[in-house]
């Protein structure tokens, strides 16, 4: 054997044994499953689930954060967990109330009906029951079957939204939508989120031999109830949607006591950050581009009200609009410029003093 094949060769043992020893990433159907430190792992959402979760195995039993918006994709991620380990799952965290957190609690009640606590907040327990449940039975009864008539009037009719004749390539994309919409049916008659039953006000923690869990409520932001999951010895933060790899989502969002929650969140000692969605991040470089963001949101939009002036929400949004996209648009990408008219209206919402608490 020549030199550099025994070089190529050694190589490749090297590469193998650091694969068998740890494997950093595996993918599901529908997650990229990912070791971020030992025992926890982030289950980032393929594109069409979108949403994250994660799981950490302990001494004693798993720990799930978040359940994603089926319960069929939350069974496929505990088939990845038993693959992992065959402890049982005993907690499920929800972040908080959003359906794409939390309509796949049932798999795990269904799968570990011995052992399994639902977690949340106070607020995000209130607001599953307030609102999540009820949306089920508008998505079960209207938005679906109205979005299956729709797709399917644009096949028979060969046109497109717009009028004009569907290509192959379009015909197909709404085929995939239509199937994606008729199985997404079927699963909602059978849908019943499993509300939380263990709840907190500021911080639960989960003391188990080999790992501190800690459940943690710093205040309103995305919604009123959300909590990240903090693992102090691993440094990992996992971050729910407070955090995301995106501009801040913020249809049910308190604008103006977001950046001080997020604050208190940087505040904490961690490496790693499993966000609600997009990729595990590094560091606390996206936690500080959103914090500047939130801030400069916040504060642009309440310059307008300055010298008690009430202004018009359409003005607002256009002097706001151009000048938050002039700053964060190179950060947040393209569809910035659509998401931040979103932020605009829920933060001149609040500065008009129009969101009020359900209590
Ligand atoms: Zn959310």
């Amino acid at each position: 054997m020549v030199k550099s094949e025994r070089r190529i060769l050694l190589g490749l043992v090297i590469m193998l044994g650091l694969l068998m020893i740890c494997p950093p990433l595996w993918a599901s159907q529908f997650f990229n499953v990912e070791k971020v430190a030992d025992g926890v792992y982030a289950a980032i959402g393929k594109p069409g689930v979108a949403s994250n979760g994660a799981f950490i195995v302990t001494d004693d039993g798993v720990v799930v954060v978040d359940t994603h918006f089926r319960p069929s994709w939350a069974r496929d991620l505990i088939t990845e967990i038993k693959k992992t380990t065959d402890q049982p799952v005993r907690y499920v965290i929800n972040t908080h109330w959003h359906n794409d957190h939390t309509q796949g609690n049932q798999a795990y009640a269904e799968a570990f009906p011995k052992y399994v606590e639902f977690i949340s907040s106070h607020n995000t327990r209130d607001d599953i029951i307030r609102l999540a449940i009820p949306s089920v039975k508008q998505s079960l009864e209207q938005d679906v079957p109205n979005a299956i008539q729709r797709l399917q009037g644009f096949l028979d009719s060969g046109k497109g939204p717009d009028g004009a004749a569907l290509s192959g390539d379009r015909r197909a994309q709404i085929q995939t939508q239509l199937e994606s919409q008729k199985s997404y049916l079927e699963e909602l008659k059978h849908m019943t989120i499993t509300v939380p039953n263990m709840t907190f006000d500021r911080s639960l923690i989960l003391h188990k031999k080999d790992k501190e869990i800690r459940i943690l409520y710093f205040g309103k932001g995305h919604t009123r109830g959300d909590v990240v999951v903090y693992l102090p010895k691993e440094k990992v933060l996992i971050s729910g949607d407070l955090l995301i790899g995106g501009t801040p989502f913020m249809r049910d969002a308190y604008p103006f006591e977001w950046a001080p929650t997020l604050e208190q969140i940087g505040g904490l000692d961690f490496a790693k950050v499993i966000p609600g969605h997009g990729p595990v991040e590094d560091g606390k470089n996206q936690l500080q581009l959103e914090l500047r963001y939130l801030k400069d949101l916040v504060s642009t939009v309440q310059a307008q009200f300055d010298g008690g002036k009430t202004p018009s929400l359409d003005d607002v949004k256009k002097t706001a609009a151009a000048q938050l996209v002039a700053k964060y648009e190179k950060d947040y990408g393209p569809n910035f410029k659509t998401a931040v008219l979103g932020n605009i209206e829920r933060t001149y919402a609040e500065a008009k003093g129009d969101l009020k608490d359900p209590h």
